[in-house]
């Protein structure tokens, strides 16, 4: 039997999961769609940056950030669906609306929060045969924990600003950096390029990863190619990281009679309280654009409450406007007790 939500919200990144955060504390029966494994959006991509200018916030790594956002997330236990990339939303003839994901199951929902970010977002691979054996391992798509660097060879591959800042920062931390860049020239900024030339990294430009070798899951060698003199050369390694990009699949589309208004750039044009050109679908976070958006976490979070409401109030026009704050709202009374009962030890 079909279930019917009121909100459903596309994309676990920090405008999905504070979206489901607020759509509980007014009430909504929530669910998240999310195409990757884990919650978390862009976030997950830089686990080890600090993050300063979240409100309230003290400097925090995103890895710690991204948890915080999970935790505050489930507070009233919405449906989570991972895994699933929405390919599709149309309505169906009661005015509700379905939304396809790519393992052709339907999922109902009186409102949508479109919160998808700019798409699905995966890392390049190497295109190199037996690489993905040491993923998870010691090759890295995304940064491991700096701990796990420290004092080690670490080969980085890439000539991007990614790339670079991370070799830059890994200079006073690894053993030695050795940065691989396929081009003569970094494509990086310049005052970091300059640092990175002026520390004791080994730079190899012109020069790619052939393959890598190892036993079992672990790799330990690398093997370079110089792409101008069809030069090869080997070196020792405990990790390697690889920034070569991303691949971007902004794909979901919506049936030919909701069709979407985009800006130039491809975001949903929409206005501040996050609707969209088409009514009961509203959009929260990197994907819209209005004036006066704030491209931020913060303003992934506004925009959040903005969307919520008006769900909300699409779905019961009589409802208020917006949410009383939570230090008054009575959602939080029980939660509240129970916080005193634990400071008092009286659980
Ligand atoms: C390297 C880097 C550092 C940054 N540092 C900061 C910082 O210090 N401070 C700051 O304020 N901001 C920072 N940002 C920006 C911040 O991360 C973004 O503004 C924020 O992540 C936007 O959140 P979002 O939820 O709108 O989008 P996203 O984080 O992109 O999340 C969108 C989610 O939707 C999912 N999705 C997309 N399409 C579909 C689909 N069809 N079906 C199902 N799921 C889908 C994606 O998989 C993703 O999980 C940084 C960004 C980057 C890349």
């Amino acid at each position: 039997m079909k279930e019917l939500f009121d909100v459903t919200i596309i994309g676990g990144g920090p405008a999905g999961l504070y979206s489901a955060f607020y759509s509980g504390l007014r009430g909504m029966k929530t669910k998240i769609l999310e195409a990757q494994p884990s919650l978390g959006g862009k976030v997950t991509l830089y686990p080890e940056k600090m993050i300063w200018d979240a409100g309230g916030q003290p400097p925090v790594t995103g890895a710690v950030f991204a948890k915080q956002l999970v935790e505050q997330a489930l507070t009233f236990n919405p449906a989570v669906v991972l895994n699933r990339k929405v390919d599709f939303l149309e309505k169906d003839g009661n005015n509700q609306f379905v939304i396809t994901t790519d393992d052709g199951s339907k999922h109902h929902s009186k409102s949508v929060i479109l919160a998808n970010g700019g798409g699905i977002i995966t890392p390049k691979r190497l295109e190199i045969e037996g690489a993905s054996r040491f993923e998870g391992n010691n090759l890295h798509y995304r940064m491991p924990s700096l701990k796990s660097l420290h004092n080690k060879v670490v080969m980085i591959s890439g000539g991007g600003n990614a790339a670079i800042d991370w070799a830059v920062e890994l200079v006073d931390i690894a053993e030695k950096v050795i940065l691989v860049c396929r081009k003569g020239e970094a494509g990086a900024h310049e005052a970091q390029v300059e640092k990175l030339e002026n520390s004791n990294a080994v730079i190899l430009r012109n020069t790619v990863i052939r393959s890598l070798e190892g036993a079992g899951s672990h790799l330990d060698e690398a093997v370079l190619e110089n792409v101008w003199t069809g030069e090869i050369s080997k070196e020792r390694v405990h990790h390697v990281l690889v920034h070569h990009g991303y691949h971007q699949d902004n794909s979901l589309d919506t049936s030919d009679n909701l069709p979407m208004e985009r800006t130039e750039d491809g975001f949903y044009s929409g206005d501040a309280q996050g609707c969209t050109s088409q009514e009961g679908i509203f959009a929260a976070g990197d994907n819209i654009s209005y004036e006066g958006k704030v491209n931020l976490l913060v303003g992934a979070f506004q925009d959040a409450v903005n969307a919520v409401n008006s769900a909300k109030n699409h779905i019961d026009p009589s409802a208020a406007a917006t949410a009383l704050v939570s230090s008054h709202n009575e959602q939080f009374d029980e939660r509240n007790k129970q916080m005193i009962r634990e400071m008092l030890g009286t659980v």
